[in-house]
């Protein structure tokens, strides 16, 4: 592949990693200790950058205690809990490095493959897609309904979203940037990564069970998720409901005119109550359907015109690595602030 101008000659490249974090405390240590084994290995300066999602454990305070040879630490710590999402966005905008790597912090996504997606960059990909091979660590329920949801996506979808890929990937500083304009308040990652496009290389993995704690989803979140998904990048729901609409339409004209002619032709007296019935909440329940999809998207219009920003940092705590240390273990960078 050929070397990509934006990326090289690069004196002393950088790499961030990008961990959300709520609630993170128990996998925390592990979490850091293969890390560290995998950093060591890289010759890449190497800076670790969680964005505490207002968790409300000690897993901040842990982090501030923790002073590595082999990386640096970067907390930004949110106001309040705002979501994945958010959180992300939040790291995208504070990550200064030649590239980003976004990782779960649970360890789903094996942070062994990181010098492999580093590879892919230096050959010159843009973006390092982290594809699921299996997902070990997920009930059948959810990696049916997961799958269902990429299948939709893949119909609705305009950019189209590669199936089982989920946050973990690696991005250069030229699509960081591309992201960071983008403006919107509805921040269906995968969708964003998706449209922004640019070179990119899928890699195969298998995703590992969590490494401890619990999953931060409930079934209502993700439906959420999955409705915040298809909405934000398609306008096919609004049209669906009128093929539906125009589609019950011509099914009632014909029961219609099939119990006229009946009655004209057979002079059978029509009995229609219970037809009747079902008929009148059958369309009811189109419409309010309808109305729900279209509401959607008028709330979703009311959500972006309010223009508020994503999220709130309190505050940017950095832990220096041990080696560059001088004595200074913790710095206040800036607090209150949020760049755009
Ligand atoms: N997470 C977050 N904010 C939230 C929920 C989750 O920052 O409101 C983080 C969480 O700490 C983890 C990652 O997002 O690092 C993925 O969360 P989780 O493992 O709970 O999701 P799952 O893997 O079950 O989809
Ligand atoms: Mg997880």
């Amino acid at each position: 592949m050929m070397t990509n101008p934006f990326h090289f000659p690069l004196e002393q490249p950088t790499i961030t990693l990008i961990i959300p974090i709520y609630n993170e405390r128990e996998v925390l240590p592990l979490c850091l200790q293969r890390l560290a084994a995998v950093i060591e290995q890289l010759d890449i300066k190497t800076e670790l950058l969680f964005v505490d999602d207002g968790s409300k454990d000690t897993s901040a305070n842990y982090l501030l205690e923790q002073v590595w040879d082999q990386f640096s630490i970067r907390v930004i710590r949110l106001s309040r809990n705002f979501g994945k999402e958010a959180a992300l966005t939040a790291g995208l905008d504070y990550a200064r490095s030649d590239a980003v790597i976004i990782l779960d912090a649970d360890l789903q996504d094996p942070p062994e493959l990181i010098p492999n997606m580093i590879s892919q960059w230096r050959q010159g990909a843009d973006v390092v897609l982290m594809q699921r091979r299996s997902r070990a660590g997920d009930s059948c329920f959810k990696r049916t309904t997961s799958h269902l949801f990429y299948r939709i996506l893949k119909h609705l979808g305009r950019p189209e979203i590669p199936s089982d890929t989920g946050d973990f990937r690696l991005m250069s500083r030229l699509v960081v940037e591309a992201l960071k304009k983008l403006p919107e308040r509805n921040r269906f990652m995968k969708g964003l990564f998706a449209w922004v496009g640019m070179p990119t290389v899928i890699l195969e993995y298998d995703r590992a069970p969590r490494a401890a704690g619990s999953s931060k989803w409930n079934y209502l979140g993700l439906l959420q998720l999955a409705v915040e998904g298809i909405t934000s990048f398609s306008i096919a729901p609004l049209r669906y409901v009128a093929i539906l609409g125009i589609l019950s339409a011509l099914i009632g004209g014909t029961f219609g005119l099939s119990i006229g002619l009946k009655a004209l032709i057979l002079g059978d007296p029509v009995r229609g109550y219970p037809s009747l019935i079902s008929i009148i909440t059958f369309l009811g329940g189109i419409q309010l359907f309808a109305l729900g999809v279209v509401g959607e998207y008028v709330g979703k219009t009311y959500m972006e015109t309010k223009q508020r920003p994503n999220y709130l940092v309190r505050d940017v705590l950095k832990i220096p690595a041990a080696i560059h240390r001088n004595g200074v273990i913790r710095v206040v960078e800036e607090s209150h602030a949020q760049p755009r």
